[in-house]
């Protein structure tokens, strides 16, 4: 059990996410408000079943239920609320810097114009910083299935709304297996060239050897997950000689069962090792968790005390792709935050 100072710590402390898809961030209020907005008949009439429907037990219902949510998005105005929610949420967690997922080839296969998705997105931007003070920058993620082709084609809408929408870089997401990371090299190529931040989805369906793929093929800058590099002492290596950081979702691993247990996760070790790791939510309403739910069930497992949560917590900062001196400032103003809190919480 962790003690109620520790809780209130974890909550008060600053922190960014780096690993969340807006598309999995729906919460069940939201998934009914988007639905009547259109006319559009769900399994369930209220939040109670939405949450129900919510509770998959294979990654076949999982990813039904994420095309159902996905379904509910047709506009700007509904990229609008769902990036005003996460804003909130943001808030809610003391997290006042927040970098998320968003995957086009979702809503290209519905026919819904990129326009739409970008323009709702930079709505909802404007309104996390002017009514939550939350900062938030977009990854558009390539669904690795697609097509090369198909890749560049992502990386040049996200270069064309870079400015308009926040997309600060590139990612790499959904099916692991068969679909090496090094299909994508010349989309990630592009975007290196273009002075976009490159990230990937590896290490989480597939072992070590799908991190070094993402690593040397794309020249990614973070890994997403990135878990299963554990199992490779020279690869470990590397991530702590480079310091490149793991955007690791413990709980999410758990529900997807990558790893029976949180004791079971490697996330402890790979911190050990000197990785730098941070924590987040993924897709926080499918996998019943936020951020802090992630904080509280690796501190509780762990035993960590108040310095490890702020080391944790600091990684977040370190992680971001923030200019150098941004970062700098952020990190400043993280220890002088993190000193107060530990003080007066502590005492
Ligand atoms: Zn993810």
């Amino acid at each position: 059990m962790l003690s109620p100072e520790l809780t209130t710590f974890i909550q008060r402390i600053p922190k960014t996410e780096l690993h969340c898809h807006l598309e999995g961030a729906i919460q069940p209020k939201t998934l009914l408000e988007l639905a009547a907005r259109h006319g559009i008949a769900l399994p369930f009439s209220d939040e109670e079943g939405a949450r129900k429907f919510y509770e998959f037990t294979s990654l076949n219902q999982f990813l039904e239920i994420f095309a159902l949510a996905c379904s509910t998005l047709r506009t700007a105005a509904d990229f609008e609320t769902i990036t005003a929610d996460l804003a909130a949420d943001a808030h809610r967690q003391g997290i006042p810097y927040r970098e998320v997922f968003f995957t086009y080839a979702y809503h290209q296969r519905r026919s819904i114009p990129w326009e739409e998705v970008v323009g709702g997105i930079a709505a909802g931007r404007k309104i996390a910083r002017e009514k939550f003070g939350v900062e938030m920058w977009f990854i558009a993620d390539i669904d690795r299935t697609i097509s090369p082709q198909d890749g560049i084609r992502t990386v040049e809408m996200a270069n064309a709304s870079r400015d308009a929408a926040g997309i600060i870089g590139i990612g790499l997401d959904s099916q692991e297996i068969g679909y090496p990371a090094r299909r994508h090299k010349p989309a990630y190529d592009l975007a290196k060239q273009l002075g976009l931040r490159r990230v990937a989805h590896a290490g989480e369906d597939v072992g070590p050897g799908s991190v070094w793929d993402a690593l040397m093929a794309l020249d990614i800058e973070r890994v997403d997950h990135g878990v299963r590099s554990i199992d490779d002492p020279e690869l470990v290596k590397l991530l702590v000689e480079r310091q490149t950081p793991l955007t690791v979702c413990p709980l999410s691993n758990v529900e997807l069962k990558v790893y029976p247990s949180i004791a079971a996760h490697p996330v402890k070790r790979l911190l050990d090792a000197g990785v730098l790791v941070m924590l987040n939510s993924d897709d926080p309403p499918m996998f019943h968790c936020d951020v802090l739910d992630n904080y509280y069930a690796v501190a509780d497992t762990y035993q960590l005390d108040a310095d490890a949560i702020t080391q944790l917590a600091r990684n977040s900062f370190k992680a971001t792709f923030q200019s150098e001196t941004e970062k700098a400032s952020s990190l400043q103003r993280f220890d002088t935050e993190a000193a107060r809190l530990k003080a007066e919480i502590f005492h």
